[in-house]
């Protein structure tokens, strides 16, 4: 493949914006070589700035599950554009997707709508601690709930590619409040919380992990969780940015059986544009702005384009009662397909999967939490990305990010996936 335009573009994009891109991950530090420019998309496919095609398996991270630029939410963007793009005003969309997603979502009643993931569970947070007077937070490492101060703490996803999952800028003061524990690690987690007796709000999480690649959680280990929060008056949040409306219309919290108290949104939920939220029972979200006290505001939320965009996907998702179980027929048919290829080829691995969520390892025991996601085989994961790269296969540009299946690819496009590995590791 050629990259010439790519680079051309990376370079004019370097001398004004730090690092050619506006989210880290995009820059391809992790694994070299120039970032590519694309200039379109459709369905599964990206067309680059240099003409290549590729299969996307990144999917904008994780918001077009029914493929690029799918019909009725471009024609719905479109539409609402000719009638101005933002107001500050109410409108009456915000609250069709509202009783669409409190309909489609267990255990909430009121949804407040912002502009990105980060905002979203910032808010959340926030929301927690002034709803139970507490101020300590207990996180887990590796999971990434966005670039707010309160999660730049043994973070995962880009801020671990880029080595700094505690970032400078964060300070003592805010780094106290954040608790640290492992995922998948119950007894962790019982012991911060005696430690901190009465001290901690709100254990936040992501109920199956996506940014240290795909970790699903232990049997057991949301149960316990939540045994846990009802026993000391703490909220579980969910941050359900990468897994909601993806792994079942109701997301984690529907497919794994366990209730949260705050559950977090982003990504499909915009369909593609700026979009987060965070929801919760009446009792909880009545303590927000303007009905109570907890402060939380935005000049562009629930902009009129963003909510047309995500009220298409969600009808969309509402409407397809075979969806998610296709989604998890197409995984696990890639899964089996890669592991036989990788088997073959004795390349040692790992593939963690749930719903349409997946991603290879090159670890030789289990991933279950950051400490074994840390431990695999960074040099491998170079060669594979650039491997599938050079057969048309676009993969996350980071050991530590989920795949995403899309309605849109095919059994063609994933056979093509599998070929594609077993001819970078013949
Ligand atoms: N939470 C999770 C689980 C995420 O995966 C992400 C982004 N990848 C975020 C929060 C932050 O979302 P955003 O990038 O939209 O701010």
């Amino acid at each position: 493949m050629i990259y010439k335009r790519s680079s051309t573009l990376f370079a004019n994009a370097e001398k004004v914006i730090p690092g050619g891109v506006n989210s880290p991950v995009r820059a391809f530090k992790a694994v070299g070589g120039t970032p590519i420019f694309v200039k379109e998309a459709k369905g599964a496919y990206l067309y680059d700035e240099d003409g290549n095609v590729l299969i996307d398996y990144i999917n904008s991270w994780g918001p077009m599950i029914l493929g690029h630029a799918y019909a009725p939410v471009v024609n719905a963007v479109v539409e609402k554009a000719k009638k101005g793009t933002s107001f500050g005003m109410p409108t009456e969309i915000e609250t069709e997707i509202a009783e669409l997603a409190v309909s489609m979502v267990p255990n909430i009643d009121k949804i407040r709508f912002v502009n990105s993931g980060t905002e979203a569970c910032m808010s959340a947070v926030r929301l927690a601690r002034g709803y139970t007077g507490k101020d300590k937070i207990i996180k887990f490492a590796g999971c990434y709930h966005g670039h707010s101060d309160s999660f730049l703490i043994q973070a995962g996803s880009g801020a671990v590619t880029f080595g700094s999952p505690n970032s400078p800028g964060v300070t003592e003061g805010t780094a106290k409040d954040t608790l640290l524990a492992n995922y998948n690690d119950l007894k962790n987690v019982e012991a911060l919380i005696q430690a901190n007796k009465n001290e901690i709000a709100c254990i936040i999480l992501e109920p199956v992990a996506g940014n240290m690649g795909c970790i699903p959680p232990v049997a057991g280990f949301l149960e316990g969780l939540r045994s846990l929060c009802d026993a000391n008056d703490i909220l579980l949040i969910f941050d359900e940015v990468m897994t909601g409306f993806r792994l079942a219309k109701g997301g984690a919290q529907q497919l794994l059986n366990v209730n949260a108290d705050i559950v977090c949104f982003g990504k499909v939920i915009g369909g593609g544009l700026p979009v987060g939220a965070f929801a919760a029972r009446n009792e909880i979200m009545n303590y927000l702005a303007p009905l109570g006290p907890v402060y939380q505001a935005g000049t562009l939320s629930g902009n009129p384009l963003a909510m047309a965009a995500g009220l298409a996907m969600l009808k969309a998702l509402n409407e397809d009662s075979e969806i998610f179980n296709r989604l998890a027929e197409k995984t696990e048919y890639l899964h089996k397909g890669l592991a036989k290829v990788l088997e073959k080829n004795n390349i040692t691995h790992t593939i963690n999967r749930m719903g349409s969520m997946i991603s290879v390892h090159f670890n030789e025991e289990k991933v279950i939490d950051f400490k074994t996601a840390a431990k695999g085989n960074n040099e491998r994961f170079k060669t594979f990305f650039h491997g599938m790269l050079n057969n048309g296969i676009y993969i996350a540009p980071s050991a530590f990010e989920t795949w995403f299946i899309t309605d849109a690819l095919t059994y063609e496009d994933l056979d093509k996936t599998i070929a594609a590995c077993d001819a970078v590791f013949k």
